[in-house]
């Protein structure tokens, strides 16, 4: 049995990000504004907040596992605005593309720096087999040649370099796209602007340009051997990093949703209309019961995601669960955080709260690391038994 009950040392963990993110919060209208600036690397009540805050213990063999922590926290985080942080980590999406396609020196190599990872361009989002980055081996200097454009790469400021999706053969479709890691400041390698969007403003998102771009032979993830094969390097090495961020995706929208749903609440209880869970849905005010199915709408989701990482965790495939927690959350948050600007009206899109802001920020949770119709494909075929040429 899957059992997901808090320990005291759960608790402490989650009240220590909890505070860490309402420091976030403070910030978060101001980077939400002015999209043009990056947040720093440190907040100013950075340091304060390390002193006064003990770090909590690791979770103990009685405590809830790391994997089953990981979205919790991600909720937390993101319920302050993850997009501001306290302190910025250094690591980004390409760092666990790393570490799932490269070899051990690769690894050891590249580890230590903040990876971005990119994969998407002007004409090619969810099939990624439509790549059309090239990289041409270079014989005579032992260097690949890459040309093509990225758009929308996340941490893409901040990163010191790129895993970098790009084909050697574009008529051999999937079995062609290897990736390769480039690093910042390498000649041909631009980045023309920070993108601009309707949510996550705050968020590093940036485009690349490749022109010309010569990188060493041994930059391709996974190493030479990886060029025959399909499995390393290519799609299904850095595919499988997918399976634990989808469900950390999901969760990410899940805190915005919470954020949501506390304002709603305190705001219902400051107008004074009662939320009764046990009077039953009939005998409730329409807000109080639009309410109450928007919270059940927001567990069923965290449930899935809990599920998704609880099978990571324990080495199991999870494959479908980590589609399902990402499509769910993705349908859901939107629809929770839509009825908490119906309930609360004028005050739900006014710039004085952050309400309409959150509204914004978790249409991200839809989009990126495949849509919700992605998705929804992934889980028909895992379903059906259904092969990829079968269900497209
Ligand atoms: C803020 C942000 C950060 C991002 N970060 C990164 C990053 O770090 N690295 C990276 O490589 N990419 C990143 N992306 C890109 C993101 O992964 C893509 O936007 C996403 O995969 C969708 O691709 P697309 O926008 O090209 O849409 P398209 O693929 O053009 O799809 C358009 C619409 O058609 C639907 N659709 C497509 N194919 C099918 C189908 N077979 N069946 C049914 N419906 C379908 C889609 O669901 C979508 O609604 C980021 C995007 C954003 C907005």
């Amino acid at each position: 049995m899957i059992d997901f009950t808090l320990t005291e040392n759960d608790e402490a963990a989650f009240d220590y990000e909890r505070a860490a993110a309402l420091i976030c919060r403070k910030h978060a209208r101001y980077y939400d504004e002015n999209e043009h600036e990056l947040a720093p690397e440190k907040l100013p009540e950075s340091d304060e907040f390390y002193a006064t805050h003990p770090k909590p213990p690791k979770p103990g063999p009685h405590d809830t596992s790391q994997a089953c922590r990981l979205p919790r926290t991600a909720m937390i985080r993101y319920w302050g605005d993850y997009t501001v942080r306290l302190n910025r980590d250094r690591g980004g999406l390409g760092n666990a593309a790393l570490g799932a396609a490269g070899t051990p020196e690769q690894k050891q190599k590249w580890g230590h720096l903040c990876l971005s990872m990119a994969i998407t361009e002007p004409g090619c989002g969810s099939d990624p087999s439509r790549v059309a980055t090239t990289a041409v081996l270079d014989e005579s200097t032992n260097e690949w040649v890459l040309n093509g454009e990225k758009i929308f790469v996340t941490t893409g400021l901040r990163a010191d370099a790129v895993v970098l999706w790009a084909t050697l053969d574009k008529s051999a479709g999937r079995a062609g796209i290897k990736s390769f890691l480039v690093e910042k400041g390498t000649p041909g390698f631009d980045v023309p602007h920070k993108e601009k969007k309707l949510g996550i403003r705050a968020d590093d998102t940036a485009a690349y340009v490749f022109s010309d771009c010569r990188i060493p032979r041994e930059n391709l993830l996974g190493g030479d051997e990886s060029i025959s094969k399909e499995n390393s390097g290519g799609f299904r090495g850095v595919m499988k990093t997918f399976n634990m961020t989808r469900p950390l995706t999901a969760a990410m929208g899940l805190g915005l949703a919470e954020a949501a749903l506390d304002f709603t609440r305190d705001q219902l209880v400051e107008a004074g209309v009662p939320i009764d869970y046990m009077a039953g849905l009939s005998r409730q005010s329409a807000a109080a019961e639009k309410f109450i199915r928007l919270e059940a709408l927001w567990d069923a989701s965290m449930l899935t995601t809990l599920q998704a990482c609880w099978l990571a965790g324990e080495g199991k495939p999870n494959n479908m669960e980590s589609s399902v927690s990402k499509a769910h959350a993705g349908g859901a948050v939107r629809t929770i955080t839509q009825g908490c600007i119906e309930i609360l009206g004028a005050m739900g899109i006014s710039r004085d709260h952050l309400l309409e802001k959150w509204t914004r920020d978790c249409r991200i949770t839809d989009i990126y690391e495949g849509t919700g119709e992605i998705q929804r494909l992934i889980i028909a075929r895992g379903l059906l038994d259904y092969t990829r040429n079968d269900l497209k």
